[in-house]
């Protein structure tokens, strides 16, 4: 069998804290265990959040924690040209289009349908886009390019999901095969306006070119997993294996993050506390 191979991606937002502690070490843990790898990548795509200096403190703090990783630090801003490769293979048969609308327009047009708008949030990525752009017709959708109008680049899902030649799933460790459902995310954008390709096609593509058999992640991205599974399918990528982990929770239960006050590592490190001390409030401790 394959050897353990795992990673971290953290994306350079911020700096990390107990919960991204957490999630690294069960990473770290299930390659260590295994005499396996452990990766670490830096998903740096969203030019208006990520930060340089961010991506520095992330190395940083991880090697203070004793986390370490195998191989060189893969930065994805590094890699825009295999994405667009990627993204061009799906162009070639037919499952991208350009997608022109703004978040007001997709909400307007959602707010007009009559759905009720708790059937039209359902996605990973907020609500279900309802498809304007995919019934633009060719003259319209070329001129509109040939403008220059912004446009991200959508997934046609239901394409996507015609060529299948049997449903998905995926393998959750303890828990045995999942099914999937991606057809209810609907087009999903796999190029943004602002980056040139989307979380789920660089989180797959990476998985995939840096052979990673085993998913470590907080249970917030389980629903992402349908999606990935199906780029996996269409892309010929390999499947690894999922562990999605219960996240950190505070005392009064809710999940830590940033926003809501999570105390930084560094934060930690500077009032003293020492790497074990800090693993063990992540709950690093088995
Ligand atoms: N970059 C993602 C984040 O910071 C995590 C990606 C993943 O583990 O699949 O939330």
């Amino acid at each position: 069998m394959a050897s353990t191979v795992t990673r971290f991606a953290p994306s350079p937002t911020g700096f990390l804290h107990l919960g991204h502690a957490h999630s690294a070490w069960q990473g770290w843990r299930a390659a260590r265990q295994a005499g396996g790898r452990f990766l670490l990548r830096l998903e740096d795509l969203d030019p208006g959040r990520c930060r340089p200096e961010y991506a520095a403190a992330i190395t940083e703090d991880l090697r203070w924690l004793g986390l370490d990783w195998d191989g060189p630090v893969r930065v994805q801003s590094e890699h825009m040209a295999e994405y667009r490769a990627a993204l061009d293979v799906l162009a070639a048969r037919g499952l991208l289009y350009p997608c022109f609308c703004t978040r007001a327009e997709i909400a307007r047009e959602i707010a007009g349908s009559g759905r009720a708008p708790h059937l039209a949030a359902a996605g990973p990525d907020g609500p279900v886009y309802p498809g304007t752009c995919r019934r633009l017709s060719p003259d319209r959708r070329a001129a509109r390019l040939a403008a220059g109008e912004p446009h991200a680049l959508r997934l046609d899902m239901a394409g996507a999901l015609a060529g299948l030649s049997a449903p998905l799933s995926f393998e959750e460790l303890g828990e045995g095969r999942v099914r999937c459902d991606p057809a209810r995310f609907g087009d999903v954008v796999l190029a943004r306006k602002d980056a040139p390709a989307s979380y789920h096609l660089c989180v797959t593509h990476d998985d995939a070119v840096q052979g990673v058999t085993l998913v470590t992640r907080g249970e917030d991205l389980r629903a992402a997993t349908d999606i990935h599974r199906l780029l996996q399918d269409l892309l010929g990528w390999p499947e690894p294996a999922y562990a999605h982990h219960p996240l950190l929770r505070g005392a009064d239960g809710r999940r830590l993050a940033k926003r809501d006050g999570a105390p930084a590592l560094r934060d930690l490190r500077a009032a003293g506390r020492s790497p074990g001390e800090v693993l063990a409030l992540a709950g690093a401790t088995s």
